[in-house]
């Protein structure tokens, strides 16, 4: 093959040569260069920079080699984990995610920190992209990789009235009861056992299609009473990352992990990791209440098997034994009730008109001042100005 070329080279020059006697000068220049870049080898070199220079991929390719040069090694090693997810065509049902399971002595707040994000660098700034639903139709999960700007986006949305279009979940209790969970560390929780939990939250940018909604427990929304656990963990940290890195970017992908064909996931993995990777973790969220056997199997209206706890029989959530908040929170500042919304991450005075809108299980009262209710992750309201 080489020597074809080379023999083709010989002729070329030769012709060149013998025609072009007239400038022998001007023709011998083209020559040496022609059969030195034919000693070089390959063709494919001058294609390689011609690609090097187109200007389409500069933008991304400016901001994010650093990081995955950074990078690359270590959230591979994480991936093969989860690539038991592989999506096999051949079966009616998809392949269930590894998943871990819930006890209450060592993950009292629902979530545990596994390790770096099985972090895809092929994920552009700015991409929300939601997995089709399974042949189940269930959500297999959100990869986005959120900016800042996406985020004052959320933040500044002032509708607050998302949950009108949620639909029911796969799987979805329909009996959800009012249920008194038992906290570990923190005081009890009572209110609706099951959310509508969303996979990005609204105040991440996230919408309330079916691809986004799992049904979820109260604990694996918030964690416990003080909502600083489960997938609260990972969302006000990202928040907090993207508010005060306006021009920042947060890798966030979260993975629901289904035990066979079980319509309720046992929990969801979430894969974090900034900009600048001072946030690099898989988390995973368990999909758990203390004193429930939870029934993942959809057969059971309440969504339980057995409790060691009595479901509690009065009326939504409220009983957040406001004096114990009181006391516990500094005396300075005035303490006032506000209502959370646990789905879209504001917080609103009572009055509002956006807390009638509000679905009674992302509803959740809140005693203690402003500066708290933001140090939870919260932002005030758009409307009612809190
Ligand atoms: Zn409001």
């Amino acid at each position: 093959m080489l020597r074809a070329r080379l023999i083709a080279m010989l002729a070329l020059a030769l012709a060149l040569a013998l025609t072009g006697c007239g400038d022998s000068d001007k023709d011998a220049a083209p020559e040496i260069t022609y059969e030195s870049a034919q000693v070089a080898e390959p063709e494919e070199t001058p294609v390689d920079e011609s690609d090097g220079a187109e200007v389409v991929e500069e933008p991304d390719a400016v901001e994010q080699p650093p990081e995955v040069s950074e990078s690359g090694p270590e959230p591979q090693e994480p991936l093969p984990e989860p690539a038991s997810e592989q999506p096999q065509e051949e079966q009616p049902q998809p392949q269930g995610v590894a998943y871990l399971t819930w006890n209450a002595a060592q993950y009292p707040d629902y979530y545990t920190v596994t390790g770096a994000a099985a972090y895809d660098p092929a994920v552009v700034p700015g991409t929300v992209a939601y997995l089709p639903l399974d042949r189940l139709g269930r959500a297999t999960g959100v990869v986005a990789c959120i900016t800042g700007a996406q985020r004052a986006v959320a933040r500044d949305d002032t509708r607050d009235d998302d949950d009108a279009v949620d639909d029911d979940p796969v799987g979805w209790p329909q009996d959800n009861q009012i249920a008194v969970v038992p906290g570990i560390t923190e005081q009890d929780y009572k209110g609706y056992l099951w959310n509508r939990s969303h996979l990005l939250a609204h105040s991440l940018g996230g919408n309330a299609a079916r691809e986004n909604i799992v049904a979820g427990t109260r604990c694996m929304n918030v964690g416990q009473c003080d909502n600083r656990g489960g997938m609260a963990y990972c969302e006000s940290r990202a928040r907090d990352y993207l508010d005060s890195h306006p021009n920042g970017w947060l890798y966030y992908a979260v993975t629901p992990a289904y035990e066979g064909s079980e319509p309720i996931c046992r929990g969801l993995w979430i894969d974090m990791r900034s900009d600048d990777a001072s946030i690099d973790q898989r988390v995973f969220v368990f999909n758990a209440a203390n004193g429930y056997q939870i029934d993942y199997t959809g057969a059971s209206a309440v969504g339980y098997s057995s409790t060691t706890v009595k479901a509690a029989p009065a009326e939504p959530v409220q009983e957040q034994t406001p004096t114990q908040d009181a006391g516990a929170a500094g005396p300075e500042s005035p303490s006032a009730t506000y209502v959370l919304n646990t789905n879209t991450g504001k917080f609103h005075l009572p009055s509002c008109s956006s807390v009638d809108q509000m679905a009674d299980h992302n509803k959740q009262e809140f005693t203690g001042t402003r500066d708290e209710a933001i140090a939870l992750g919260y932002d005030p309201c758009g409307r009612c100005h809190p």
